[in-house]
């Protein structure tokens, strides 16, 4: 089992779905990240918060042993927050308003327990901040990240800068075709490839994920649920299922990132069944396997 360090939001969000509403609920791209890895190996979060983060959401996440000794609490600062929107079309987040506070002026520095991780993800936040928390690392044997059209549009020569430097890039369709400037998803791809990351994962909400990598291949489906809740966080608890199952593994071949993909659909499906992270909370280690069990039977056919 290697360690897993995550760069990413801790945050405080609102919103609104067709089935219902959350007001400043735990969110942010780290939290629902390490939550998903913890169930794979060690998980260490290095974010910011404000004073107004309420201490409950820091025990939830040591409860499930995420390390968050790099959680800084910024005093006089507010957490980051975030509102968003879904209409009927659950695929397609609409940002309502984007409120950086804590995370605007955060410059981590990172412990040598941190810096000798071998895994890293940088999830959805200032890119800036992504490439120095990656330019800190020692050796990682797998770097990953995801971004956002916020970034995508607003810091886009900081993006393309660490997008250089990282292995592997994971990011929803609507993303990947703003950032590659192309419509079609493969395209797409291939030209994110051309930018850096050895493979690209490209994540399709209901219609499932695909990887490109060289001359390889591979579609995840996603499950069949028929009461999604909230997809809010669904594409870090993906990746936190990618990359804690690589880590587990201490792993990055080809086979072993196919799994990973499964892994990531499998806790992806499990987040949207509910808001926030009340799902996950729930969630136990069984099912995940049993799950992982469906997704084979799903997609097995006869030559
Ligand atoms: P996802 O649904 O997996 O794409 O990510 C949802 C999470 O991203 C929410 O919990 C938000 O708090 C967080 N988020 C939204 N906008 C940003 C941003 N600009 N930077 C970092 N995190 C963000």
């Amino acid at each position: 089992m290697a360690d897993l360090v995550v760069v990413g939001s801790v945050a405080l969000d609102t919103v609104r779905t067709p089935f219902g509403q959350v007001t400043a609920a735990l969110g942010g791209s780290a939290t629902f990240f390490s939550y998903a890895a913890s169930f794979f190996t060690q998980v260490r979060v290095v974010a910011a918060v404000g004073e107004d983060f309420p201490r409950e959401h820091l025990d939830l996440l040591r409860k499930r042993g995420v390390d968050v000794d790099a959680l800084e609490v910024l005093p006089g600062k507010k957490t980051f927050r975030w509102t968003g929107e879904y209409g009927f079309d659950l695929n397609e987040a609409k940002t309502i308003d984007t409120q950086l506070n804590a995370l605007a002026e955060f410059k981590p520095s990172l412990s040598d327990v941190h810096k000798k991780a071998p895994f890293l993800f940088l999830a959805n936040i200032d890119p800036d901040l992504q490439l120095g928390v990656l330019r800190q690392m020692e050796r990682p044997m797998l770097t990953a990240l995801d971004t956002m059209n916020f970034w995508i549009e607003g810091k886009r020569d900081a993006l393309l800068r660490v997008l250089r430097e990282v292995d592997v890039l994971l990011i929803n369709d609507t993303e990947a075709r703003m950032l590659a400037r192309e419509a079609n998803v493969i395209k797409a791809a291939r030209a994110i490839i051309a930018m850096g990351p050895r493979v690209a994962v490209v994540k399709r909400g209901e219609y499932g994920s695909v990887m490109v990598s060289g001359g390889d291949f591979f579609f995840a489906p996603a499950y069949p649920l028929e009461s999604v809740f909230d997809p809010t966080g669904a594409g870090d608890t993906f990746a936190g299922g990618f990359m804690g199952y690589l880590a587990q593994r201490g792993l990055t071949d080809a086979a072993s990132v196919r799994k990973a993909m499964i892994f990531g659909a499998v806790m992806a499906s499990f987040a949207v069944e509910d808001f926030s992270l009340e799902r996950l909370k729930r969630l136990k280690s069984d099912e995940i396997e049993e799950r992982y069990g469906a997704f084979q039977a799903m997609v097995n056919f006869e030559r």
